[in-house]
């Protein structure tokens, strides 16, 4: 992925990498733009060799380069952003937070601002979770959640349970445990020698390439689920410590994959940190499968981009374990927990309650799903639109029939993505990958602030078509 707020801008003469993949772009620098070539900064920026547009501030849904021009940020950078910019009470917050007590050493001491976090996330399951653990990026989240599902075993004394099964096409994060459980393959690739091994990987969920011709929702949960259910008796089932998925997907398919977990003794983990805290429309996406994870990650809308802050939220079956047995998480960092990360997440989700921007979220997703649809669902290179609540994705296809998708090479999602940030379209959405594996289409993520407007929406709306429309038209 590459930063929305920093998003990197192609130099017409230069080709530049993107998931270290090289690719060339269009030229879509405004000669006017304030550019930053990063040729000769000191950043170990992602991509050595571009230019990048320079953000000065942002404010509301606006992101504002050094030259005043202003970009639509229709996508809260990677998804992050739920309240907007600007925002002057969680300012404020994280503000006297810093100086009441800016960092607590997590091994001696704790904050009021941690303990009030973590009480309000374990009240948000209603009960269903049992503790939460504060760290400072969803990677990070996902690397406590690998280790905690692995020692809870070994506190019941299941020593030989170290295997994980997770899906193809998913993404965990970019640390080595988050990306051993990921089945991201290019970002992998350089790595694999330094990954966990013991993974495996099922098919992911995705009904628009996954789904046989005339097969019902109900038919391919279970066929999915009859795929996990013979991964782990592949493996032994003795052997597995954890599922772990992002939870959205197709109608019954993680009531499916619950069962097969339950049966064999292990553990269900639910990587919400795109998906979770509102952004599918109820704070947990799970709540929408009628299933409860074991362990659960939260992200991006935590803190909505205040702080980079993360979490993890325990089920009680596995803080139960650690209770009565060694009562030590063999875990930490310097900096978890830290009182202005948390001071952000607890402001922002605070407003979140205030202003019943859940409800904003769904009808705003109802609206803007049905526009999309409107306008782009008969465009002969749009395949699939498909999500929940402010959680968009458009998949693009060369063929509509066959539902070929564009050759990797072509960087489609990427281009679309770079047209949308010239001043014809002053929109920023977000690249979702290309078609790495020849399999998943390219696809651009469209995913507001909770708070969007009905009047953003649609302009969001018009704005995407336009931008899809135009960079499909044939060229002169
Ligand atoms: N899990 C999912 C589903 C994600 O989308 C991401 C980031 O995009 C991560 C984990 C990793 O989070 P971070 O980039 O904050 O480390």
């Amino acid at each position: 992925t590459w930063s929305f707020t920093t998003s990197s801008i192609q130099n017409p003469s230069q080709a530049y990498t993107v998931d270290m993949v090289l690719i060339k772009l269009n030229p879509t620098v405004d000669a006017t733009d304030a550019v930053a070539s990063s040729k000769h900064s000191a950043v170990l920026h992602r991509h050595l060799d571009t230019t990048f547009l320079n953000m000065t501030r942002s404010e509301g849904n606006f992101l504002i380069l050094e030259n005043d021009r202003k970009i639509f940020d229709a996508s809260g950078g990677a998804a992050v952003g739920c309240l907007g910019w600007g925002n002057q009470r969680v300012a404020q917050a994280v503000t006297n937070q810093v100086l009441a007590a800016p960092y607590c050493a997590t091994i001696f001491y704790t904050t009021k601002v941690q303990e009030e976090l973590c009480r309000d996330l374990v009240q948000s399951t209603n009960g269903a979770m049992a503790r939460a653990y504060i760290v400072n990026s969803g990677s990070e989240a996902m690397e406590a959640a690998v280790k905690l599902a692995r020692q809870y075993f070994l506190e019941i004394d299941q020593p030989q349970r170290t295997r994980f099964i997770s899906r193809k096409q998913s993404y965990h994060g970019i640390t080595l445990g988050a990306l051993s459980v990921g089945g991201h393959e290019v970002r992998r690739a350089k790595f694999e020698p330094l990954l966990i091994q013991n993974v495996s990987r099922v098919s992911p969920c995705n009904a628009f390439r996954g789904k046989a011709p005339g097969e019902s929702d109900e038919e391919y949960a279970e066929r999915l689920a009859k795929e996990l259910d013979e991964e782990f008796q592949r493996v032994g089932p003795e052997n597995v410590c954890a599922f772990v998925a992002e939870p959205i997907v197709g109608a019954g398919y993680f009531k499916a994959v619950r069962d097969v977990c339950d049966k064999y003794g292990a553990l269900l983990i639910l990587d919400e940190v795109m998906c979770g805290m509102g952004r599918s429309g109820t704070l947990h996406a799970w709540e929408q499968e009628g299933i409860v994870p074991d362990i659960q990650t939260v992200g991006k809308a935590l803190g909505g981009g205040y702080q980079p802050v993360a979490g993890l939220l325990a089920g009680h079956r596995v803080v139960n374990a650690l209770e009565k047995g060694s009562s030590v998480f063999v875990h930490g960092h310097t900096y978890q927990g830290h009182p202005a990360a948390c001071a952000a997440a607890l402001e922002v989700q605070r407003i979140v309650r205030e202003e019943n921007l859940l409800s904003n979220v769904r009808a705003m997703g109802d609206l803007l799903s049905s526009r999309l649809r409107e306008i782009l669902a008969s465009h002969p290179n749009v395949g699939d639109i498909r999500g929940r609540g402010l959680f968009w994705g458009i998949e693009f296809v060369a063929d509509k029939e066959n539902m070929a998708p564009f050759p990797s090479e072509d960087h489609v999602c990427m281009e679309i993505c770079q047209l949308g940030l010239t001043d014809k379209y002053g929109i920023n959405v977000y690249p979702g990958g290309g078609s790495v594996d020849g399999v998943t289409g390219d696809h651009i993520i469209i995913s507001p602030a909770f708070n969007i407007s009905r009047e953003d929406v649609e302009w969001i709306a018009a704005t995407v078509g336009r931008l899809v429309s135009d960079y499909f038209a044939p060229k002169a």
